[in-house]
């Protein structure tokens, strides 16, 4: 499984959030501390790299 990196704005902890559970699921990668968070996916691996190509480096 992918390792989410940091947040790119305030390095905060990052978690996979599922949004809609049940009838559509999808997820979303969340910041714990600014809440900023990704658009959402199908897949939780997309949400991930996702992520992680917008935490860069
Ligand atoms: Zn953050």
């Amino acid at each position: 499984m992918e390792q989410l990196k940091p947040c790119p704005f305030c390095n905060g902890k990052a978690h996979v959030e599922l949004v809609y559970p049940g009838v559509s699921p999808e997820y979303s990668v969340k910041c714990e501390k600014c809440k900023v968070w990704t658009t959402w996916y199908r897949k939780r691996q997309d949400a991930v790299k996702a992520w992680n190509r917008r935490a860069g480096k």
